[in-house]
């Protein structure tokens, strides 16, 4: 007898799909694998068949699952509106009740990504071995490919800052200027560890145009790895936590630039729905949450900056700003209000990177493919600079770049913002 797998999928969620397709050809893992199964529409009919005990548990059925990106380009393009991303979410939580639990993963996902003071300690490891040339005998050795998922995380490896930022941040940063906003910044875990100037400068800014800014420092992870994981009960732990820090200041907006924590942060609502005391609090919170760009031009009403940064840009939609946040404009139009900057549209701008959290580990060759397409394109601009707004794909795009060999250079909107303000 076939063994009812996924109890807990919304079969009113489910039966949403119309079958239309509409779906399919923005779907990256179709256009590389070109069959149903590893399409959205495909993958929705075998969640409803398992959920139906239709189908059995199998091998397959979890491959499937897994090759997907998560990207949720499919969730954009849909017009019946089915949450494939939340079904996706749901169907790999039971994936990952039913199978033998890795130590590896659950001491990651639980231990480490739970508490930043650990991964801090983890990068400053990182930096030592980055900074005592260490790495650059590995490298040329080739000794990690003996352990290839060590090798694979390792050829990442972005330059890490001299220290994490909260290390030099207040926890409230006031605006040399009137008060115009009382805001919160979400500290990410990537954005503090290895992008800290980054994320330095979009506070710079935020004081620069008249803000106060609240930056808790025993902030949590946003919960975001531990989602796409399936590790929902952690998911929820971090939420809860992160709710109760930022609603005890009273804050107009709370901003982050990390397109992926701006995702699992607005997407708290839904993950708290039915949590009677953190329902109302998890919506309260969600609908203050504001991505950089979105916060700057909508809000801030920036328009103009000051010093000319002569040279072509293009922009790479991170699946978290385009497809689950809506966010496309607001990034480009803040380019474009740089003078001297000329900006060209990317081809494909908006198809996943292969970053997609823990996939180009998990998947690597897969998600060298999709790097493969995406700096192709992003080669074919011309371009001096490819802006993109989320830490997962500036690491990828930077490898790639690196790979190639090419001159072009990976940066975070806010990095060119801060120059042409004049705040670096
Ligand atoms: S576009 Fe939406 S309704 Fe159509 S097949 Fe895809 S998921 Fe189903
Ligand atoms: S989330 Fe992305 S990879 Fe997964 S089915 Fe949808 S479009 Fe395809």
């Amino acid at each position: 007898m076939n063994e009812k797998i996924i109890e807990l999928l919304p079969e009113d969620k489910l039966l949403q799909c119309m079958h239309c397709g509409f779906c399919i050809p923005h779907c990256p893992t179709y256009k590389n694998y070109k069959i149903e199964t590893a399409s959205p529409r495909g993958r929705l009919a075998l969640m409803r068949a398992v959920a139906k005990n239709e189908l059995s548990f199998t091998k397959n059925f979890s491959k499937y699952m897994r090759l997907c990106l998560l990207c949720r380009a499919c969730e954009d393009n849909c017009p019946a509106g089915v949450s494939f991303g939340l079904l996706m979410e749901i169907t790999r939580a039971e994936i990952e009740k039913k199978k033998k639990k890795s130590i590896l993963k659950s001491f990651i996902l639980n231990i480490i990504l739970t508490d930043q003071n650990k991964l801090e300690k983890i990068i400053a490891l990182l930096r030592i071995y980055q900074k005592s040339g260490l790495q650059k005998i590995i490298r040329k050795t080739g000794i990690l490919k003996i352990i290839p998922p060590l090798e694979k995380l390792e050829r990442l490896l972005i330059p890490l800052p001299v220290s994490s930022l909260k290390k030099n941040i207040k926890e409230i940063e006031k605006s040399g200027s009137n008060t115009r906003f009382k805001v919160g910044f979400f500290l990410g875990c990537v954005m503090n560890t290895m992008f800290a100037d980054t994320s330095r400068k979009t506070i710079t800014i935020l004081k620069e145009i008249g803000c106060e800014v609240y930056i808790p420092k025993n902030v949590k992870c946003c919960g975001a790895p531990h989602g796409v994981e399936g590790y929902r009960e952690t998911q929820k732990k971090l939420a809860r936590f992160n709710i109760d820090l930022f609603l005890k200041k009273e804050l107009d907006f709370i901003i982050t630039d990390c397109a992926g924590c701006g995702t699992a942060l607005k997407e708290y609502k839904h993950l708290l729905e039915d949590d009677p005391e953190y329902s109302e609090k998890a919506r309260i919170f969600s609908s203050k949450i504001k991505d950089i760009s979105e916060f700057l031009w909508n809000e801030a009403k920036l328009r103009n900056t000051k010093k000319n940064i002569n040279a072509k840009v293009t922009y790479h939609d991170a699946c978290h700003l385009i497809h689950t946040q809506k966010i496309s404009k607001e990034p480009r139009e803040l380019l474009k209000i740089i003078s001297g900057l000329e900006y060209i549209e990317l081809e494909d701008a908006d198809m996943c990177c292969g970053s997609a959290g823990s996939y180009c580990i998990t998947h690597p060759d897969d998600s060298i493919k999709y790097l493969k397409w995406k700096i192709e394109n992003i080669n074919n601009t011309g371009a001096d600079f490819v802006a993109i707004g989320n830490p997962g794909c500036l690491i990828q795009i930077m490898y790639g770049i690196r790979k190639e060999n090419l001159k072009i250079k990976a940066v975070h909107t806010v990095d060119l913002l801060a120059t042409a303000l004049n705040l670096e």
